[in-house]
């Protein structure tokens, strides 16, 4: 099979080309009784759902430099996260949208909380859901926006089925933005809707207001991200084939 999800460059998504079973026509055709028929190859189909992946990966606000980055290929394990953690996340889909299954990343910088974010979304958005990232900044200042002048629009923001919060800061003071940001999570929390947060310290560090603290702590899984001191690339086949 030439596409795969795993090997598709999102960035720079190539023309259909077909495999040697439909000689890159996308079609198989067949004599059915000496009527000609025409089925369609499992190769076109596999490329007519990445390119919607790309389509959808432009309207994610997810940034491009993160679209190719596969979990298998490209991960660096350290010896505390849990990457069977994620990968239980991907592979129950169903069970994580059920049950609005949120995941707190944190850990310090360029230990890949967002490449690792970015994969989920990517991932869930080829799984035909819908996903958005955003940074704190950018959604607290849309969810003013939306207050102040009432030209903003949130719809995607509250109704996406994944949606990725990256630069949560570790202090939120208790203003009216908190609130609007907490009226805004609860909406989220209320329809299973679940959110990543990338913050650089644990919950039990973060700074907030005690009824931010509830709603952020609410249905969250903790993943730590740290450097690796020892690189060893099979371990992580052990949790993952495609
Ligand atoms: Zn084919």
């Amino acid at each position: 099979m030439i596409y795969s999800f795993k090997d598709c460059n999102f960035i720079d998504f190539k023309e259909f080309e077909g495999c040697s079973l439909c000689k890159g026509k996308g079609y198989i055709y067949e004599d059915i009784q000496g009527v000609p028929y025409a089925k369609k190859c499992k190769c076109l189909t596999i490329w007519q759902e990445l390119k919607r992946t790309v389509r959808e990966l432009h309207n994610s606000n997810a940034p491009k430099e993160f679209w190719n980055y596969h979990i298998t290929k490209d991960y660096r394990p350290n010896p505390k996260i849990t990457l069977k953690d994620i990968y239980t996340y991907l592979d129950k889909k169903e069970l994580v949208f059920k049950e609005g299954m949120n995941l707190w990343f944190y850990g310090d910088s360029q230990t890949q909380k967002t490449s690792v974010a970015i994969f989920i979304l990517k991932y869930f958005i080829y799984s035909r859901y819908t996903a958005y990232y955003i940074s704190y900044e950018n959604l607290v200042r849309h969810l003013e926006k939306i207050r102040f002048n009432k030209d903003g629009d949130s719809t995607l923001l509250s109704t996406c089925d994944l949606l990725v919060i990256d630069n949560v800061p570790a202090n939120i003071p208790e203003n009216s933005s908190s609130n609007l940001l907490a009226g805004f999570l609860i909406n989220r929390i209320e329809h299973n809707k679940p959110n990543i947060y990338i913050n650089m310290g644990s919950l039990s560090t973060f700074l907030c207001p005690t009824f931010l603290l509830i709603i952020f702590k609410k249905r969250i899984k903790e993943i730590h991200f740290e450097f690796s001191v020892n690189y060893n690339s099979k371990k992580i086949s052990e949790f993952y084939n495609e």
